[in-house]
């Protein structure tokens, strides 16, 4: 059995080791979606050690993945 990733945006089967999807041009890999998992990986760290720090790094991480799946290039 082949494995099978199915697009976060659109819902289509695409190839696992695909960049973007064929179907939406859904990037999973892209700078912004990178950078935002790591913001909110960090912030989320750094809000038991400084929470309004932390907090600001979940709320701009936030803000990247969300930016980069709803920013990302429609077919
Ligand atoms: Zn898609």
């Amino acid at each position: 059995m082949k494995p099978v990733y199915f697009c976060r945006r659109c819902g289509e089967e695409i190839s696992r080791t695909t960049e973007a999807c064929p179907h939406c041009g859904y990037n999973p890999g892209s700078v912004a979606w990178r950078f935002g998992a790591g913001a909110l990986i960090f912030g989320g760290a750094l809000a038991l050690v400084s929470p309004p720090v932390g907090l600001l790094g979940v709320f701009v991480g936030i803000v990247a993945v969300g930016g980069s799946y709803v920013l990302s290039p429609a077919e």
